[in-house]
């Protein structure tokens, strides 16, 4: 280990990047791909932290022994590279300040504050590889992790998108708590713990009415004693149909990120015309983690499922199609069987009754790997010529 001052100073030749948020959920899932692939070896790290300045710094890299001041513009501004998973808040309040007193870095970041930003990336890098080498040929200094949902359909889906094969899309979401960070999860976790306690006895006796039971459950999602300020109404045992803000106009911010994210991506935001509409609900469900959503598309031209599947499969190597089967899908297309892994499992693929050009499909993917840490680490691996 060594000082903060030595790690921001050294010459190893390895570029100094700053990581802020690394102990959220976005930031952990980070820290454990770097760690897994041995990314720290390629950087000197230097941990910051909103809340616990002067802190021991994590011990699974080598780089400072203490945390910096995540708000110190001075120390950040000594960095080359800053990565990012604090949060939008965080990004608005720093980010001007530090470009403001002339700092040229890169700023790799995962919320969506400046995402759509002219002068910024979105980072999808199986995706639009194109896109992010060209902006960093012509000095582009902010890449944005995408939408969780967005980037995660776009591995999923990409292959249509990228062959000119999507006239219109919808999607309707169903979002895991781990969306909304750490503390969200825990709430999920000690919502399904409460009510689990106001039945145990209950669910003990096989003699006991259910109709009793469903009516204990419900007044306990219902007794205002129970934690839900993280989502604001229960989760557990419930849905809610509203992710993000409102923008209004009957739109959710999640929805409306949902196309525009969409063809930024896919680099289609610029040019008139070029835009594929894609919108849809987005809802918040109890499970923990990987988002799923139900796609309806509506494709250029009528092509036999086969071929569908072959483009989608072939696109990259994380995107899987799986066989449009009751046992395949309950098997392989859920949560619980994305969470974890870099797969984007693609399935229920088939011809709907509204014509030959229009496909459903459902697809899940782990959404703190490809939705949020994976394009950030990567674009960090791209930044330092290691990708
Ligand atoms: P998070 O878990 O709430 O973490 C954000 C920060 O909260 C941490 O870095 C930490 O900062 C602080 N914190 C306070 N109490 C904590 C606790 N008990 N455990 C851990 N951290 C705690 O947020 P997140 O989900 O990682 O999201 C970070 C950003 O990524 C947001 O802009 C979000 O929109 C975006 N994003 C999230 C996802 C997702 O699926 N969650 C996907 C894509 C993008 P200090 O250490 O400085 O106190």
């Amino acid at each position: 280990m060594t000082t903060a001052a030595t790690s921001l100073s050294r010459d190893s030749g390895a570029p100094s990047v700053g990581f802020v948020g690394w102990r959220g959920m976005v930031g952990s899932v980070l820290m454990q791909r770097m760690q897994d692939e041995d990314d720290f070896r390629f950087i000197n790290p230097v941990f910051f932290s909103t809340s616990n300045a002067g802190g021991a710094a994590p011990s699974f890299a080598d780089g400072s022994s203490k945390l910096e001041d995540a708000y110190d513009v001075d120390t950040l501004a000594k960095l080359k590279i800053i990565v990012t998973a604090q949060g939008g808040d965080y990004t608005a309040e720093v980010y001007p300040k530090l470009r403001d007193a002339g700092w040229g870095g890169l700023w790799i970041d995962a919320a969506s504050t400046l995402r759509m930003e002219k002068d910024s990336i979105i980072v999808l890098d199986p995706v639009n590889r194109d896109v992010i080498d060209t902006g960093l040929a012509r000095g582009v200094k902010d890449f944005i992790g995408g939408n969780c949902t967005v980037s995660c359909m776009l591995m999923g889906l990409g292959g249509l998108f990228r062959n000119g094969l999507v006239e219109w899309g919808t999607s309707m979401t169903y979002q895991a708590a781990s969306g909304g960070g750490a503390r969200h999860m825990r709430e999920l976790l000690n919502q399904f713990g409460a009510i689990h306690g106001s039945v145990a006895p209950n669910l003990e006796d096989p003699a006991s009415a259910i109709l009793d039971i469903d009516r204990s459950v419900l007044a306990q999602q219902r007794n205002p004693a129970m934690d839900s300020s993280q989502f604001g109404v229960p989760l557990a045992g419930s849905l809610i149909p509203w992710v993000d803000a409102d923008l209004g106009n009957g739109q959710s911010k999640e929805e409306w990120k949902t196309g525009a994210e969409t063809n930024k991506i896919l680099g289609l935001d610029l040019a008139d015309g070029a835009q594929i509409p894609f919108d849809g609900l987005c809802i918040r469900i109890g499970a923990m983690r990987s988002h799923s959503q139900a796609l309806t598309l509506k494709l250029t031209e009528d092509l036999p499922v086969q071929e569908i599947e072959q483009i989608i499969d072939q696109d990259n190597e994380w995107a899987t199609v799986i066989p449009n089967t009751k046992e395949a899908s309950i098997e392989r297309l859920t949560p619980v069987a994305a969470t974890g892994t870099l797969e984007i499992p693609v399935g229920r693929i088939r011809k709907l009754e509204m014509g030959p050009e229009y496909i459903s499909a459902f697809t899940v993917g782990d959404q703190l790997l490809w939705g949020a840490a994976e394009p950030l680490r990567r674009m960090l691996l791209i930044a330092t010529g290691n990708l």
